[in-house]
């Protein structure tokens, strides 16, 4: 296979070696089910019960809040149904851009969509107009997928917070939960659950370089979902279904690996993620960049080449042995412009103009040298 440059790790990243050294002994020395009673299947159920300690540890969570998922989709599922199906005559709201893992499943229910301006961000004081006395549910998302903007969690925690105070007073007696989808925000943002003022938040092992199909839903002490998957009662019987250990343990290395190179990481994918902005704009006077310039993911550059066809140039890139994205791997199937740009109020050429590069551990500063002057080949 061609050895190129991956730009592409918003959609998914490599598995981290010690990650994998951690899941080996799982898939075949010690395969056994860590709900049977006897003594190499309780060593399989102590990892697994280690694996949520430590990623409840690295989250700032309880052990029993941790629920293993198949990954964030499902974590999205199980957050949105769980609750919707509890409280069937309530609403929910939801972000305008949130991932079609959040959207869909919300979409069956009463639900109010809360906007967002043009860079992408949420309002959290015009946020409470979208929140009715009937609304169960908010679910917005930490970083974008596409564009990698940051919303203000803390800020919309603090607003929801006052509003349950108010519906205390009132004697209205319908919680009001705050899920916060952070599959995209493991590898740079704070992840601790009382530091955000989350009820729920998603994590996702394939974004973390840990396997793919591997999540976590954090379910706050209190907070009674209804389970997608029902079997044999594994998960606090949220998700039935024997535990995929091997998966579990690297997810949670690779959360606490995560957090031991947030800071580092994160400058460096700033400056590298900076050189490419900058040598870009050089090339190519008319582009813009896309998302908030100020709260934006570390490793995210989405960009809009006026005049040029996205599609185009994302072939004449992998030609060259560059993989970057349109923007959502997800939504790539379908065709449609994206509902996040559109959101934004990106005209459709624009849209179809754009490109996301999303850095990662590997990218390097000649790899970043490297895409500046194959691009301005192409452009
Ligand atoms: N949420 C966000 C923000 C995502 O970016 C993705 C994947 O791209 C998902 C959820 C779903 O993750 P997965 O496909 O790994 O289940």
């Amino acid at each position: 296979m061609k050895k190129g440059i991956y730009l592409d790790n918003a959609s998914a990243t490599p598995l981290d070696e010690s990650v994998f050294a951690a899941m080996q002994p799982f898939f075949a020395g010690l395969f056994y089910n860590p709900s049977a009673d006897y003594d190499p299947a309780r060593k399989v159920r102590q990892a697994l019960e280690s694996a949520r300690s430590l990623a409840a540890q690295t989250i700032g969570a309880k052990p029993a809040e941790i629920i293993f998922t198949a990954g964030a989709t499902e974590a999205n599922n199980l957050a949105v149904h769980g609750i919707m199906r509890r409280f069937m005559k309530a609403k929910a709201a939801i972000s305008a851009i949130e991932h079609e893992s959040v959207r869909g499943p919300a979409s069956r229910y009463n639900l109010a969509i809360i906007p967002v301006d043009k860079h992408g961000l949420v309002d959290s004081e015009s946020a409470e107009q979208y929140i009715s006395n009937q609304t169960v549910l908010v679910s917005v998302m930490y970083a974008n997928n596409e564009v990698g903007t940051i919303q203000p969690i803390r800020k919309i925690a603090a607003k929801l917070e006052m509003i349950r105070r108010q519906r205390q007073k009132a004697g209205n007696k319908l919680p009001l939960y705050f899920h916060v989808d952070g599959a995209q925000a493991g590898n740079y943002l704070d992840m601790h659950v009382h530091r955000l003022g989350v009820d729920m938040l998603t994590i996702n092992g394939g974004k973390i370089y840990g396997p793919k199909q591997s999540g976590v839903l954090y379910v706050k002490t209190g907070v009674e979902l209804l389970p997608l998957l029902q079997g044999g009662g594994q998960e606090r019987g949220l998700r039935g279904g024997t535990e995929n250990v091997a998966g579990v343990v690297g997810l949670a290395a690779a959360l606490q690996a995560a957090d031991a190179k947030r800071h580092e990481e994160s400058i460096r994918t700033v400056a590298l993620r900076n050189q490419l902005e900058t040598g870009i704009l050089k090339i190519a006077p008319n582009a813009f960049v896309n998302g908030s310039l100020k709260h934006r993911l570390p490793n995210n550059l989405h960009i809009t080449f006026p005049g040029y066809d996205n599609e185009r140039l994302l072939m004449e890139l992998d030609e060259r042995g560059i993989y970057a994205a349109a923007g959502s791997a997800c939504s790539a199937s379908t065709d449609e412009p994206s509902h996040v740009l559109n959101a934004m109020g990106l005209s459709e050429s624009s849209i179809r103009s754009s490109i996301r590069f999303s850095l990662g551990r590997r990218t390097t500063e000649a790899q970043i040298k490297a895409v500046l002057e194959k691009l301005a080949n192409i452009l």
